[in-house]
């Protein structure tokens, strides 16, 4: 019987890595709370821990790990900045990750984040429900025609690409790893990063969380962009400076900006905090503004994205029992493609 402790869990992790055990031998010890230096004891006797993307599994977490010598990370994500990856290979600790559970779901909640945000959905549901049936401040804008700038064309930029096509609208693409064949069969084109800026009407990212990406949305690179522009990020929190888009909020330069992911919200998201006060000013702030829609990294959570996390993680979790290879992609090395 295999030993798993099981970091920041919630119902639907419980609920989609039982069903997917299929009477493999595994016992899940399920933790509510996530993963640290302080709190690595309670994963004595596991063989292995499963953490999200806010458990900090830095060099002082993956040291105590080995000193239990628990020496495999199965990560139920894509993203793994949240693991000292030097810290790991130097203590034999491997780490394993789910590249690509559903693209289709962060793509779709990325449509899904822009019309609600551009047509006013969500105000004019509480209107509704208030019998108030009034339609001044609810005027939105046609997608047809209009110009989107997609960040990062990997697995989710080019699902929302091909979305974003759906609706008739112009993109842009930037990428240090093009693919023209494929921008070319879509009808898009790549450009620098700050021609997609001052040119297009949305911008969308979908680049990862890399010493070269943090805040490429920031002061000079906002003053780029077009004035009215609309902001959707489903990526990485980090890739935009929020004082900067704060700033830019309140001089009207940006018109909109749609998160499913905050620069701090570690503790924050995922998290009921609606009987406690709110310690972040920055978040405040954002969630104080009319033209901010903000959902609490909630862009992956389908049932098809649930399932596969949790039939790559036991797969994984087998694999390691027999000494097999990790599945193809999965294991997060040093040197390795960066995620
Ligand atoms: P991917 O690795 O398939 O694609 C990322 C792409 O970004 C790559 O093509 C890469 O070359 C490109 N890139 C790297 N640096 C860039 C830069 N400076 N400018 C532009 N592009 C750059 O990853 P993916 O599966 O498409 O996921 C994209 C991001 O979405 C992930 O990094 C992850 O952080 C995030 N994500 C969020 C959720 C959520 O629930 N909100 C779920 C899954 C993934």
């Amino acid at each position: 019987m295999m030993l798993v402790s099981v970091f920041d869990t919630k119902s639907y992790d419980r609920e989609y890595l039982m069903g997917a055990q299929k009477g493999a031998q595994i016992s899940w010890r399920f933790h509510e709370f996530r993963l640290s230096e302080e709190c690595v004891s309670v994963a004595q006797g596991a063989e292995a821990v499963c953490v999200f993307v806010n458990d900090r599994v830095d060099r002082p977490c993956l040291a105590a790990l080995a000193g239990l010598n628990i020496r495999l990370v199965l990560l139920r994500c894509a993203g793994f900045n949240n693991v000292d990856l030097d810290a790991a290979d130097e203590l034999g600790v491997a780490v394993v990750r789910v590249p690509a559970y559903s693209p289709h779901s962060v793509a779709e909640h990325t449509i899904g984040l822009l019309l609600t945000l551009n047509r006013k959905i969500h105000r004019a549901y509480n209107r509704v429900r208030e019998m108030n049936f009034s339609l001044g401040g609810l005027v939105g804008f046609d997608l047809f025609g209009k110009t989107v700038g997609v960040v990062g064309t990997g697995k989710i930029g080019r699902i929302a690409s091909q979305l974003f096509r759906g609706f008739g609208m112009d993109v842009l693409l930037c990428d240090p790893v093009p693919d023209q064949t494929w921008a070319k069969s879509m009808g898009a084109r790549y450009v620098p990063f700050e021609v997609l800026l001052e040119s297009s009407d949305i911008v969308s990212l979908h680049a990862p969380l890399l010493p070269d990406t943090i805040g490429m949305l920031n002061v000079s690179t906002i003053a780029l962009m077009k004035k009215g522009v609309v902001i959707v990020n489903t990526s990485r929190g980090k890739l935009i400076d929020s004082g900067a888009l704060i700033q830019a909020l309140k001089s009207g330069h940006v018109g909109g900006v749609a998160l499913d992911v905050y620069e701090e919200e570690e503790g924050v998201f995922f998290e009921d905090l609606s009987g406690e006060v709110l310690a972040d000013d920055e978040l405040a702030r954002l969630l104080s503004f009319p033209n901010v829609l903000i959902t609490s990294h909630q862009a992956f959570l389908t049932r098809e994205a649930l399932s596969e996390i949790s039939r790559v993680t036991i797969e994984n979790l087998l694999a390691f029992q027999r000494g097999a290879p990790f599945l193809e992609g999965t294991q997060v090395e040093r040197n390795g493609p960066t995620g």
